[in-house]
């Protein structure tokens, strides 16, 4: 048994992983400010004996002993990580250094999430982790593109200079059950319109594509790496099955049985045109893929907003 912090626990992704890792028997530390988390996510694993949950942000430095500290505090949707630019780029700048000197000082191995973004719109398809990426430095997503690529470089940096025991996980768009209602990703959107009968918005014409990968897929990635004893990364994690914008709104007007409409939108700045994960690095290195298909996540994920839904009537 390890005792494991976990920053952004209260997540989306963060909560999946809180869970997972209790089963496997470790004790959990949750730390989370419930910026875009939220107590509900985890309220189910209060109880626990081997759980605790902390209100801190890692803007702030904090001491705590652990053995592993998964590093996923950070805003992820673009309407949430560009209401406080400032704030996002500071958790991927001192957050990160943060938490890395705790790494440091304790000898924890720490795992950060970084992000398919650091390939902002890119120009090599799919992408593979070679690829230097096309980031704008100076648009609306850069506090997020350029501060996950510094909390990469930081990572690399304190491993070269200090050797702390990183691990560097590039996730793809992910989805599934306790995404936040009001984040505006295009799953949660596309989900809820449909369930309200609202038209659904899709920004630009719909040719956009993206690769999305159920949450459980993700987290057994996520664990996979941290315990692999000689791979660091960096490595892709999504699900290579790609499609556009628009067919990933007939997939969900089809499965909800919904008779909404689909009505166009602008398209953000700099939204990326295409993004698919080359995984073969994760195969190889970790024989880790994703193994649940768009149907039968959309299927474990539906009824999650269904319920929300209806508690909210
Ligand atoms: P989320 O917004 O649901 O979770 C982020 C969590 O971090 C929230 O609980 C939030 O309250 C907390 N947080 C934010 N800033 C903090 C701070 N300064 N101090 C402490 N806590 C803070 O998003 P998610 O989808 O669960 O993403 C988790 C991580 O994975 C993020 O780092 C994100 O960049 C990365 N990621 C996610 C995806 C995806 O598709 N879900 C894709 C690429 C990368
Ligand atoms: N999108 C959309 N309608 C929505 C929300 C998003 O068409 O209601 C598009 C968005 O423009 C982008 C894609 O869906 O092309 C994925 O958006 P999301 O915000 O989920 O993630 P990211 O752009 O960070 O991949």
């Amino acid at each position: 048994m390890m005792k494991i912090l976990v920053t952004g626990g209260a997540g989306f992704l963060g909560s999946h992983l809180c869970e997972r890792l209790l089963e496997e028997g470790h004790e959990v530390i949750c730390l989370d400010n419930f910026f875009t988390g939220s107590k509900n996510n985890v309220r189910h694993l209060l109880n626990h004996d081997h759980f605790e949950l902390i209100r801190h942000d890692i803007i702030t430095p904090i001491d705590i002993e652990s053995d592993r500290i998964y590093n996923l505090a950070c805003p992820a949707s673009p309407i949430h990580y560009q209401f406080n630019p400032v704030r996002t780029i500071q958790a991927n700048v001192l957050g990160v250094t943060h938490m890395l000197e705790l790494a440091k000082r304790t000898k924890a191995r720490i795992l950060q999430a970084s992000t398919s973004e650091v390939y902002g719109d890119p120009t090599v398809h799919p992408q593979t982790e070679d690829y230097w990426g096309n980031v704008n430095p100076v648009g609306p997503r850069s506090c997020y593109d350029e501060g996950k690529r510094v909390a990469e470089t930081l990572m690399i940096d304190y491993n070269k200079q200090f050797h702390v025991d990183i691990r560097i996980a590039r996730i793809f768009n992910t989805y599934g059950p306790r995404m936040a209602l009001n984040d505006g990703r295009v799953v949660s959107n596309f989900i809820l319109q449909a369930l309200q009968e609202n038209a659904i918005t899709i920004y630009g014409d719909g040719k956009q594509t993206r690769s999305f990968c159920y949450v459980s897929d993700l987290i057994e990635g996520l664990m996979l790496l941290m315990e692999s004893e000689r791979f660091v990364g960096p490595v892709n994690m999504g699900n290579p099955n790609e499609l556009t914008v628009l067919d990933l709104a007939n997939r969900v007007i089809e499965k909800t049985g919904s008779r909404t409409n689909i009505v166009h939108k602008p398209l953000p700045q700099d939204d990326p045109v295409m993004r698919q994960p080359d995984i073969t690095r994760a195969k190889a290195e970790l024989g880790w893929s994703p193994i649940v298909s768009l149907d039968a996540g959309l299927s474990k994920t539906i009824p999650y907003f269904q319920e929300k839904v209806s508690s909210s009537l």
